[in-house]
């Protein structure tokens, strides 16, 4: 009786469709190398043998593999001999569409010279996609094309206005460039205008030839305040990621203070991936009510642990606040994870809060559903799936 009433979850759960609410393209036709690169946050030393001798290289090679034809645990050489027979596209045609992801909210900041357009990704998943822009990139972009921190202010504002248009959410990577530790007040336009002429000082001392690269955190802070202000969703990267961070200071906790300066904005606040972080980002959407969170990133290299957070990012956070994302980059193997491994999660997770502590089963769907599309539908004002 209880096993059926599991299996009847986790059955439902597999029928689901997904929004992924934070995702990247991928590259149209990676080597060997640009696979193993795109499955590892590592920088240096990544290797086909320790990133196929890990969590998220396991999951790979039970999931993934068996989509290629091959069988289930199949080495990395077979893997990468099939991966190229079959050519890139057919490739993330199978992974992409045994995703069961029925919408994409891409994330173009990193590296988009090197990924696919919208059209070959859209086609390739047989699913479409929205936009996310990423408010460090636009404010670069400014500065690129300004003559003084003076004229980098007065086209910010239309610029992001612009980019808001075309896009379902904005995304800092704060996280990155200043650390989440941000003073929580509105900066001033005094303050704007100083932080902005120090950084054009810098940019034109030192690489004008260069993109400028916005690590000021007055100027971040104002993006943060621009977006909360424009009752915008903020997506946030918080928790780990490449070593391009300082992971103490992508605890979302710490940014505590300006999401209680903002609560009353009408913004609301997404943090991404929160590994390890996630009972804090779970705290934190407990308190603050325009706080949500996901666990994308971390379920799919997690691999057979993705219970773990799972299970924690339904600690403390109402469910109506977990999200669903894979955050895939480059390669279509990662937004199989993604999936794959929240499904199989959700229903090992609920499933015991069903069989050990009486959950109603259909309570425990409507749960899983949330987390799977209907929050995100809600929060970002989009039909993504009921269209
Ligand atoms: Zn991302």
């Amino acid at each position: 009786m209880g096993g059926d009433i599991v299996r009847q979850l986790a059955e439902a759960i597999e029928r689901m469709p997904l929004v992924d609410h934070h995702a990247h393209s991928l590259l149209p036709d990676p080597t060997d190398p640009d696979l193993i690169d795109a499955l590892t946050q590592a920088e240096h030393a990544a290797s086909a043998p320790a990133v196929f001798d890990s969590g998220q290289g396991f999951a790979l090679r039970r999931h993934c593999a068996p989509l290629l034809g091959l069988p289930p645990f199949a080495g990395a050489d077979e893997y990468l001999a099939t991966r190229r027979q079959l050519g890139a596209d057919e490739v993330a045609r199978r992974l992409l569409r045994a995703s069961g992801i029925a919408a994409y909210l891409i994330d173009d900041g990193h590296r988009p010279d090197l990924l696919m357009s919208d059209e070959r990704m859209a086609r390739l998943a047989a699913a479409p996609i929205h936009r996310v822009a990423r408010l460090e990139t636009i404010a670069e972009a400014v500065l690129a094309q300004s003559t003084s921190g003076g004229e980098f202010v007065e086209r910010l504002g239309p610029a992001l206005d612009a980019a808001a248009v075309e896009a379902v959410a904005v995304k800092t990577v704060a996280a990155h460039r200043c650390g989440l530790e941000l003073d929580p007040a509105r900066p001033t336009d005094v303050d704007l205008r100083s932080a902005a002429d120090a950084w054009f000082a810098v940019w034109r001392a030192h690489a004008a030839s260069d993109r400028p690269r916005l690590v000021d955190p007055t100027i971040v802070r104002h993006l943060i305040w621009w977006a909360l202000e424009h009752g915008a969703v903020l997506q946030v990267h918080a928790g780990f990621g490449d070593a391009d961070l300082v992971l103490e200071r992508a605890n979302p906790a710490r940014m505590q203070a300006l999401l209680a300066a903002t609560a009353g904005t009408g913004g609301r606040i997404a943090f991404l991936h929160c590994y390890p972080y996630v009972r804090e980002a779970g705290w934190l959407a407990h308190v603050f009510p325009h706080v949500f969170l996901d666990v994308g990133l971390a379920v799919g290299f997690l691999g057979a642990n993705a219970d773990a957070a799972v299970r924690e990012s339904l600690d403390l956070a109402p469910f109506s606040r977990v999200l669903f994302s894979t955050d895939a980059w480059g390669v279509p193997e990662r937004v199989l994870l993604g999936a794959r491994l929240w499904r199989d999660a959700a229903a090992r997770v609920l499933g015991g809060y069903v069989a050990e502590h009486g959950w109603p089963v259909e309570e425990a769907i409507r749960v899983a559903e949330g987390i799977a599309w209907r929050n995100a539908e809600g929060l970002y004002g989009r039909a993504f799936v009921t269209d």
